[in-house]
């Protein structure tokens, strides 16, 4: 596609003014891509600021990347009498008949009707009405485009695409035009997403190939066969043809994956290039008397694969810095434990940080029973442990007589210090921000190996791009001999036939779980409701026959413990709680999960809730209760949940229902922003992109040779745009 420079100056004398002139030499001898917006025609400082406001475009190169997300065939124009309900957009072209304000107040509202030969349409604006107004002329042709709506059976578009209909536009223009994310406030004052499409063009024009110069070595060019940049970014704005556009599309999507891949990779390459971590060389008394004498089981293969990659790592003399990811129940804190024993083993101290005080607590009773017999120190930090002992906890980390600290937060505060620690465990990676992973590596002078554990299972793509500065271990196997457990899902006002079954199971000897929904923590209405269920609940199961726990967040943290306790030793049969219990807790002689309003919880919430029973020798099951009318997605989650146990599987779902930046874990991560790429749709190609950084790396991790250039050029221009961080 040619663009000629000239005809774009001669449209405008403006271009003309010194003013300018003068602005424009500057910004030439830099980056003509950084242009402010007002250097384009038909762009005022007030425009400008709207753009910059409402689609956050400030620069030449802002607008090229606001990628259309259509386009439309211009030289169809749709007959008004041939719209139908179900068709998504119109555009029509035809003459203004009249136009007047109707309604009052809010409902205040310009009305315009658009005749062709065929019928006649009416357009409708809510805001800007005094703009449109004075901007449009009865008897004049217009080319209309937007969304399709009926009123009355009328066809209607609101705040539509407007433009002159002229002899010029109507002939000579392009098959596809773009159409572009706009905002009802932009096009209230008149940015169509339709003008965008002229700026962009204009900014097209003016550039050229060394403005937006190739990043991809040519090898991946042609081998993957893509479009080249400058050819892509014109083609996926105007294309030729849809041929062409899909080809820019891919390029483009290409670039974005590929580069999101090189930074992730090469970060992971300098950590374990530069970085100096501790050496773990031996296995010695702890780590083999246990593991002869008091482990309760063997290992499952995928414990025993993960243990060798740590201990592989840990004994590089890099820093370990690993993702590891299991399915609800698939062993992880054995995995742990192993680890701070062989840390023990060659004079380091460990941490394991876990999300909630239940859980630390839960921890701590598990792994001092099984290490009764063992001169192994294991302690215990909270934010509820009383001063004194706190002191001395302290006190213990920094001498070196603590072997394991177990915790919350509070193990991470810097007021904890450690004599030698080289070892630390995130226990359900989803509650601890990427901060708090980074104020670990501060704990000693050489830092820490970490070991970060999901609760639940997180796509591979999504573990791939978020974490891809990570090592990445999987745990895809259960402990033998676990029965699948059984989910049903209930309406409410089966609630009666539901205790019944709990009943059942209560007389069989087992334990139940009733969770009620805690969306916040401060709403009183949810504790009103758990209060409400527990009642309720207690009229089914009447004291003294039958005994109830509950837990919830506002209860003191000895309070809650005494709770848990209660219902670990079995004098409580029943658990009444609020999500508290979420994470982690473990008692393998509950058969039953009743979730209440189960259509308020996310899919990786109602996988972890289900993951509390199901971990004995018995039988179990799970019943989602729900209202009786439910949305789309809940439909689909609760469909999911009674479809599999396969946490890897829920996890693909709950990617595809919410999209990447509503999954837990991943909310702050910057490298899920991808304005083309999808990680629900493009998995392939990610994967493709993967593989191709990989090799590119292996053969020239520093990015030295020269066809690699272009690469090592557009890092250098990211790392300056967006700050990256050193901490994914
Ligand atoms: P998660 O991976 O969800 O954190 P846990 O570490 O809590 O799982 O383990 C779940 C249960 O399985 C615990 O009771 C644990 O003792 C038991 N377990 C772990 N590994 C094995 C194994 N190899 N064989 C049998 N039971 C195991
Ligand atoms: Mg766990």
């Amino acid at each position: 596609m040619l663009y000629l420079l000239d005809s774009v100056h001669l449209q405008s004398a403006k271009y003309f003014s010194p003013g300018y002139l003068y602005k424009k030499n500057i910004s030439s001898s830099t980056d003509i891509l950084n242009n402010p917006v007002e250097y384009l025609t038909g762009i005022s400082a007030p425009r400008a600021e709207l753009l910059r406001q409402e689609l956050n475009i400030h620069s030449f190169k802002d607008l090229l990347e606001h990628f259309p997300f259509r386009h439309i065939d211009r030289t169809n124009v749709d007959k008004i009498a041939g719209l139908r309900p179900g068709m998504e957009y119109a555009y029509v072209a035809g003459k203004l008949l009249n136009m007047e304000i109707i309604g009052q107040n809010r409902g205040r509202r310009l009305v315009a009707r658009l005749q062709d030969q065929t019928g006649i349409i009416e357009l409708v604006w809510f805001q800007g009405i005094n703009w449109v107004q004075k901007i449009l002329h009865v008897g004049q042709s217009y080319l209309v485009f937007g969304k399709l709506g009926f009123f009355m059976s009328q066809p209607q578009i609101a705040h539509p695409d407007l433009e002159n209909f002229t002899v010029e536009n109507a002939a000579g223009r392009a098959h596809l035009e773009p159409v572009y994310p706009s905002t009802e406030k932009l096009k209230a004052k008149g940015l169509s997403g339709h003008l965008l499409g002229k700026f962009t063009k204009e900014v097209l024009q003016r550039i050229q190939e060394k403005d937006l110069p190739e990043n991809l070595p040519a090898n991946l060019i042609e081998q993957y066969k893509l479009m080249p940049r400058f050819q892509a970014y014109e083609q996926i704005h105007f294309p030729a043809s849809e041929k062409h556009y899909e080809h820019a599309l891919r390029r483009l999507k290409f670039e974005e994956l590929f580069f999101a891949q090189v930074r992730m990779q090469l970060m992971k390459l300098e950590r374990h290039r530069f970085s100096r971590g501790q050496v773990f060389d031996k296995i010695g008394e702890f780590f083999n008397r246990f593991y002869n004498d008091y482990l309760p089981f063997q290992l499952t293969n995928a414990q025993k694969r993960v243990l060798k990659e740590i201990r592989k790592d840990t004994g590089s003399g890099k820093q370990m810095n690993r993702l590891l990811q299991g399915d609800v129940g698939s062993g992880k804190t054995m995995v742990a434990l192993l680890s701070m024993l062989i840390a023990a083993d060659n004079g380091f101290q460990s941490v394991l940080m876990a999300p909630t005080e239940i859980l630390a607590q839960q921890h701590y009773t598990g792994i001092t029973e099984v290490l009764k017999d063992l001169p192994v120190n294991v302690r215990i930090l909270t934010g509820s442990t009383p001063a004194k002992q706190r002191k001395k906890i302290l006190a213990e980390c920094v001498d070196g007589t603590i072997h394991i600290l177990l915790g919350t937060h509070a193990v991470i505060e810097d007021k904890v210090q450690f004599a030698n620690l080289g070892f630390a465990v995130v226990d359900e990676q989803h509650k601890f921000g990427v901060a708090q992973r980074a104020r670990l590596w501060k704990k000693n002078t050489i830092p820490p190996h970490v070991l970060v554990m999901t609760a639940t299972p997180i796509p591979r793509t999504l573990a791939l791009t978020a974490y891809g500065d990570l090592d990445y271990s999987v745990m895809d196997e259960l402990p033998p001999g676990r029965i699948p457990i059984t989910t049903f899902h209930r309406i409410e006002t089966a609630r009666p036939q539901v205790m019944d079954f709990i009943k059942e199971q209560v007389q069989l000897g087992r334990q139940a779980y009733v969770i009620y929904p805690l969306i916040e923590e401060s709403s009183k209405l949810d504790y009103e409701n758990l209060m409400k269920g527990y009642e309720e609940v207690k009229s089914f199961f009447p004291e003294p026959k039958y005994w109830i726990s509950m837990v919830h967040g506002k209860q003191p943290a000895d309070q809650k413990e005494t709770n848990m306790q209660r219902f670990v030793k079995q004098d409580t049969q029943i658990m009444v709680s609020t999500t508290v219990i979420e994470v982690g807790v473990n008692v393998p002689n509950a058969t039953v999960m009743v979730i209440e309003s189960a259509e308020k919880f996310g899919l990786s919430q109602l996988h972890q809730l289900r993951g509390r029973v199901g971990r004995g020798a018995d039988k179990s099951y799970c019943v989602l209760l729900t209202k009786n009318k439910l949305s789309n997605d809940a439909q689909e989650r609760l469909k999911i949940m009674v479809a599999t146990n396969d946490g890897f599987a829920i996890a693909e779902k709950d990617l595809e229902l919410r999209g990447p930046g509503e999954i837990e874990g991943t909310r702050q991560s910057g490298a899920l922003n991808f304005k083309l790429a999808s990680l629900i749709n493009d998995k392939a190609m990610l994967e493709v992109a993967r593989e191709a950084v990989e090799k590119l790396l292996e053969a020239d991790p520093d990015l030295k040779l020269p066809a690699n250039e272009m690469i090592k050029k557009q890092l250098h221009f990211q790392k300056v745009k967006t700050k990256w961080s050193k901490i994914a």
